[in-house]
């Protein structure tokens, strides 16, 4: 199991990224259903600060404080640069917790930051948050985790097993790779919908999809299936995931769902989806 998620839209919404200990938004009951491990996670990204992402991060400080656990660890919370409702809020945890067991950091962060999860002396793995259009006053991210890997260099395409060992002994694996960037998870937080630069060739896309039928959107604040699996096609895509899905929908998610499924199989895509008042895991 990798992810772990929670998530109906207008009550809360968070996604838990176990292989990195990465938390994605906290609404509210996260710390109830991530129970004890709220002591593994080392990260918190906020996409926006709407309180059905957020409201659940004071309980889970809370909970951390004061429940039997590892309080060695610290934790790192970070959130859209100039997010003025987070950063009230921000004020408030700090002001009522004044008195904490454990180390808690707070991170204003822009698009032009890489926060690095893995690498000392060289990145191999960060995030990158990335601008996102949700409603007009609020300032909101999407993430990428993105994994720092390495091939052959193309001169040595065509060396057989034993000459690359010899070359690598000799001058070392830098000398004979290259690096590359690949994405392998994104989060796209609420939006309208993200562009195909954003999900191209990732992974893993986490994508909010609180309509299952455009005619319900009045705003242009949260995205649609219909415009969510246009986008997806032809963007080499391994595996969709959609969340934040209104609960109107309630029994008949799976039969919404059903035509587009298919259009996905198609292109090798695997379809998930995070069933509202359901525990979500992959
Ligand atoms: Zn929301
Ligand atoms: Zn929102």
């Amino acid at each position: 199991m990798n992810i772990l998620s929670y998530s109906k839209a207008l009550y809360t919404t968070w996604v838990y990224y176990s292989p990195d200990r990465t938390l994605f938004d906290s609404g509210e009951c996260v710390a109830t259903m991530l129970n004890n491990k709220v002591y593994a996670i080392k990260n918190i990204f906020l996409t926006h600060g709407h309180v059905d992402h957020i409201s659940g991060l004071w309980a889970l400080i809370n909970t951390r404080n004061n429940a039997m656990g590892d309080r060695a660890k610290e934790l790192n919370v970070y959130y859209p640069k100039n997010n003025k409702g987070i950063e009230d809020y921000i004020k408030f945890i700090k002001r009522v917790n004044s008195d904490l067991r454990f180390k808690l950091n707070f991170f204003p962060i822009t698009p032009d930051d890489k926060i690095i999860l893995r690498g000392k002396k060289r990145i191999e793995k960060y995030i990158r948050p990335f601008f996102v259009t949700h409603t007009q006053s609020e300032i909101s991210f999407g993430y990428h985790i993105i994994e720092v890997r390495r091939k052959l260099k193309e001169e040595f395409r065509n060396l057989s097993q034993e000459e690359i060992a010899v070359l690598a002994k000799k001058y070392g694996s830098e000398y004979i790779t290259r690096s590359y960037e690949k994405k392998v998870f994104t989060i796209s937080g609420d939006t309208f919908l993200l562009s195909r630069e954003e999900v191209k060739d990732s992974e893993i896309v986490f994508h909010e999809c609180t309509f299952l039928d455009k005619r319900d959107r009045k705003y242009k604040n949260h995205a649609s299936i219909e415009d969510i699996v246009s986008l997806i096609e032809g963007s080499n895509i391994k595996t969709l995931i959609l969340y934040h899905i209104s609960s109107r929908y309630g029994r008949s998610i799976e039969k919404l769902l059903e035509p587009y499924r298919n259009r996905l199989k198609e292109e090798g895509v695997d379809l998930y989806f995070v069933k509202p008042d359901r525990l979500f895991k992959l």
